[in-house]
């Protein structure tokens, strides 16, 4: 289980709204504070709302497809694609990138086990409280990491950094880690900090 701590600043002192839920709380949130389930006292942002498409859709069921890559401008990236077949399909695939041209199937998976990939992402590493970029002032070895969403009848929503990195940077790593171990890949993004 994933420890909770803020997305905005990492800090661990979060007050979990829901069993606080009185009427009297009601009361005193003000309306765009009341979707958030969580607040954080250090940083004194909320956090933990549903995410929602633009046209008021909830996210998690309408994504198709994840990109993940992570690496290095001068030793090379690790890419890895999951892609469901078609809406409904039982089983999604994996891919993995060597170049931009190159893609290398490496197998179907049952869709239950991407819908827990994509759960835990909103639900324990809370995504969509995430910055778009986390970028340094200066990439001094030149890593670089990018997270792709696909949504059906969306814009795809993407979240990347250099240096820097969000909060759950680590878990995000533990999340995609076993598919890059799995393909035996000499360039790990575990090597990146
Ligand atoms: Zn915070």
């Amino acid at each position: 289980m994933t420890k909770l701590k803020c997305p905005h600043c990492g800090m661990t002192d979060v007050i979990d709204l829901l069993p606080l839920s009185t009427d009297l709380l009601w009361e005193r949130l003000a309306e765009d504070e009341i979707k958030y389930r969580y607040y954080c006292s250090s940083c004194d942002k909320y956090f933990g709302a549903t995410a929602y498409t633009k046209d008021g859709r909830q996210v998690i069921p309408y994504i198709s497809g994840l990109c993940f890559y992570a690496g290095n401008y001068y030793k090379g990236f690790s890419q890895i694609n999951f892609r469901r077949h078609y809406p409904n399909c039982c089983t999604y695939k994996i891919c993995m990138c060597k170049d931009d041209t190159h893609e290398e199937t490496l197998g179907r998976r049952p869709c239950g086990e991407l819908s827990a990939l994509i759960d835990s992402l909103y639900y324990n590493l809370f995504l969509d409280d995430w910055l778009e970029t986390y970028n340094s002032v200066r990439s001094e070895d030149g890593t670089y990491w990018k997270l792709i969403v696909y949504i059906e009848d969306e814009e795809k929503r993407e979240y990347s950094g250099t240096q820097e990195h969000p909060a759950y940077w680590k878990e995000l790593m533990d999340l995609f880690q076993p598919y890059f171990d799995s393909m035996g890949r000499k360039c790990s993004p575990s090597t990146m900090k």
